[in-house]
């Protein structure tokens, strides 16, 4: 069962997914179903001995092009929907013990251009509202497939998070007759909190960031979304991602993990926001009353200092 219940209070929508509960299926204890197919091996997602960049739909998609009929009837108050939409996998390598830091250069190259042909083919398709390109690193952050990939949800409706950033940028453009990106960025660029700047993109450790380690990648000029960047401005979104990564496994000496959601629309400015859950090399953020009752973060390090030290990862 899969569908769309809409909740009154927060005026958004929730997505019911219960067929991911009842996975049937008994896989080898050292099965990775996102490796490539060994020959005479048993059959992973990908049905080819070997490949490059692979993408393809899950198999137990919360949101699907021809979703099934809502188990119950929606109300005036609370309408149901199907959940229409698509989710997407997409894995960076066949090389299992890869992570995205790790990758060729190259190969992260090829990975912008592989999300710039799914974000254009997604987001023109009919009754798709939002395009969200997203990776989850990690056991910290629930993952039990270690194999390197990111995902794809391309939803009928603008997420919560997606629709407030863009009401505030329609509120301050109306207000001051000027961007709010722009005139954020010229605060942070004149200030201690950027971590690396390129041609295309700069790197900053928001005055306001929620996590401990939070850093924003955003296009320094009015780049909108993937489908507005040249092949050189992909290359730089590589390299400056890469140069993130990397910096964020010098800073506790292992493997980061992190959440990495992409942020771009038509109206918009193309950036890309990393929250690691660590606030020190052993101690976890946990999303608790405070962010996950109320919505209120609250950050125990100074941006100035993780800026800092981050800083120093990254040169
Ligand atoms: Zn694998
Ligand atoms: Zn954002």
């Amino acid at each position: 069962m899969s569908e769309l219940r809409y909740h009154p209070f927060l005026d958004t929508w929730v997505i019911t997914a219960t067929h991911r509960q009842d996975r049937t299926f008994h896989p080898p204890a050292d099965y990775c179903p996102l490796c490539p197919t060994k020959p005479g091996g048993f059959p992973t997602e990908i049905p080819l001995p070997e490949y490059d960049i692979v993408v393809f739909e899950n198999k137990f998609p919360s949101l699907s092009p021809n979703p099934p009929e809502p188990a119950v009837s929606g109300t005036d108050l609370v309408p149901i929907r199907p959940s229409h939409g698509v989710c997407e996998v997409v894995c960076y390598s066949q090389n299992h013990h890869a992570t995205f830091a790790t990758l060729p250069d190259e190969q992260v190259r090829k990975l912008t251009r592989v999300w710039r042909d799914r974000y254009v083919d997604l987001s023109t398709r009919n009754g798709i509202e939002y395009v969200f390109i997203f990776e989850n690193k990690g056991k910290e952050i629930g993952v039990t497939l270690s194999h390197p990939h990111g995902q794809i949800y391309a939803y009928p409706f603008v997420p919560p998070v997606l629709a407030t950033e863009l009401a505030s940028e329609r509120r301050y453009q109306a207000e001051h007759g000027r961007s709010l990106w722009s005139d954020w960025l010229a605060e942070e660029m004149a200030g201690p909190r950027v971590v690396a700047e390129s041609e295309t993109f700069v790197a900053v450790v928001p005055k306001f960031a929620r996590y401990p380690y939070e850093i924003w990648v955003v296009a320094k000029g009015d780049l909108p979304t993937l489908a507005s960047m040249s092949d050189e401005q992909l290359d730089d979104l590589a390299a400056m991602l890469l140069k993130v990564t990397r910096g964020y496994d010098r800073l506790f000496g292992f493997s980061l993990p992190y959440i990495m959601s992409m942020h771009q629309h038509a109206s918009s400015r193309f950036h890309v926001e990393f929250y690691p859950p660590y606030r020190t090399a052993d101690k976890l953020k946990y999303l608790a009353g405070s962010e996950a009752g109320a919505g209120a973060f609250i950050n125990d390090t100074l941006p100035e200092d993780s800026a800092a030290r981050l800083r120093e990862c990254m040169s």
